[in-house]
């Protein structure tokens, strides 16, 4: 290679680096700070991911599907953070209805849901996340407590002292799953086998293609599994591949935590949580 062809590899590989990522803030993309702890983003039209860190980011996720439909999968991390998204909502888009779905136990996929009863909000969830919450949401609230007891975490310990975790109130069979038809959309709540949680369920909405994968998928810049003392660390990925053939057509993925993507972030959990569960076993 001569030293011009050099410069000119060079030069195209700094310009590719320098293309946004197929995930995560989109130039086109509008965030709109609700809180310091709590941001709404447009991904595309009607599409919103919310973003609560409670303390530690955690991903909702909202699409307007008719104009006075609007679907809500995670509720958000405790019932403060729902009341400003539900106000948010109700500002843009006037007195919608509003449903809210959990995929799975853990707080934040539930935090807001006694603030949404509250207000008359059906709020889907399967049998079984239903009984784990029954069956342990106050040792998960103690458990919680535990954690934020230092000075600086008192916000947090304050917010979660008075969370009760509350069942959803729509129940569904998790083997069954869900089928929800509202305006022009078709909801999907699909449980593929033991993940992150043993009850954890991913939402697809088929028109828009879009999967909500909550805390079984990684985002792609996890290089761990993240807490899993309530992990099937042996199923987590066999259960997670079921998604790459059912929704190999979804061209957005949202993980639990961290930016959205396409389906190369179930890919990448299946590829880590095989690392992972080699390592362990060496
Ligand atoms: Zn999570």
């Amino acid at each position: 290679m001569t030293g011009n062809e050099k410069l000119r590899v060079t030069l195209l590989f700094l310009a590719l680096l320098a293309l946004p990522a197929a995930s995560g803030a989109m130039a086109n993309e509008k965030r709109i700070t609700l809180s310091e702890n709590l941001s709404v983003t447009e991904i595309e039209k009607d599409v919103f991911i919310i973003t609560h860190s409670f303390p530690w980011p955690s991903n909702s996720l909202l699409i307007r599907v008719s104009n006075s439909d609007c679907i809500l999968v995670n509720t958000l991390c405790d019932n403060q953070g729902a009341r400003m998204l539900v106000d948010w909502v109700q500002n843009n888009f006037g007195e919608v209805n509003l449903i809210g779905i959990n995929t799975g136990f853990h707080v934040d996929n539930l935090g807001g849901n006694e603030f949404l009863l509250s207000k008359g909000i059906a709020v889907y969830g399967s049998n079984l996340t239903a009984k784990l919450i029954t069956e342990r949401g106050q040792a998960e609230k103690s458990r919680l407590l535990e954690g934020f007891k230092s000075p600086e975490n008192k916000k947090y310990y304050d917010a979660y002292k008075d969370l009760t975790f509350v069942p959803p109130n729509r129940i569904f069979d998790i083997n069954e799953g869900l089928h929800l038809k509202i305006g022009d959309e078709d909801v999907n709540v699909f449980y593929p086998g033991p993940s992150h949680t043993i009850d954890n369920v991913v939402v697809y909405f088929s028109k828009r293609k879009i999967l909500f994968g909550g805390c079984m998928i990684k985002s792609l810049d996890s290089k761990d599994a993240g807490y899993t003392a309530d992990a099937d660390m042996q199923k987590w990925p066999r259960s997670v591949e079921k998604l790459l053939s059912i929704y190999k057509d979804a061209k957005i993925v949202v993980p639990g935590h961290g930016d959205y993507g396409d389906t190369g972030l179930i890919k990448h959990t299946i590829e880590l949580l095989d690392k992972i569960n080699n390592q362990s076993a060496k």
